[in-house]
């Protein structure tokens, strides 16, 4: 028998469609959805291991992301609930990402190199985060997946080709054993 409440919460894996929809406000009805999902998600990325996850990636449309870079070993969990991104430097910066949703593959991104991103947390207070380096990375790259958009939609076609056959190589390996 499976206890529903301490189960980890699945991650979809691409090419799952869910992953290409885009994700709903959350409103007033949802709280106590987002109240039991947030701990659900952190709990599923922190066991991935992971540094963000977004609604989307467990089946849900709504926009709701966590993030935890797990600088000093010490959780830091941050829940962000309808984040907007207000404002994108124009100096560009390229990171290697990866995502949970496409385990394994990994592929230099360029993104702007600082953001600064609204969004309510758990209490519903309005928050205002400026991020530069990894944190603005993560920021840009969760958020993309509340609008259905992979890390891999940022490279070139070819490069996005070659990871994909390769991810779905290596998935059909393992579901054979
Ligand atoms: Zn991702």
């Amino acid at each position: 028998m499976s206890d529903a409440v301490t189960d980890t919460i699945p991650i979809l894996l691409v090419p799952d469609a869910r992953l290409r929809a885009k994700a709903r406000a959350v409103g007033p009805a949802d709280a106590d959805q987002v109240r039991l999902l947030a701990p659900r998600m952190l709990d599923a990325m922190y066991k991935a291991p992971g540094i963000g996850l977004a609604a989307p990636q467990v089946g849900s449309g709504l926009r709701l992301v966590v993030i935890d870079l797990q600088r000093d070993e010490k959780p830091a969990p941050m829940v962000l609930v309808n984040p907007e991104i207000l404002a994108l430097s124009e100096e560009l910066a390229t990171r290697e990402e990866g995502c949970l949703s496409l385990p394994g593959q990994y592929a230099e991104v360029t993104r702007p190199a600082r953001v600064k991103v609204r969004y309510h947390d758990l209490t519903g207070s309005r928050q205002e985060v400026e991020a530069d380096g990894l944190l603005a990375t993560c920021l840009q790259h969760e958020i993309d997946h509340l609008d259905g958009v992979l890390f891999v939609d940022h490279i070139s076609p070819l490069k996005r080709n070659m990871l994909l056959r390769k991810l779905a190589k290596e998935l059909k390996s393992k579901a054979r054993g």
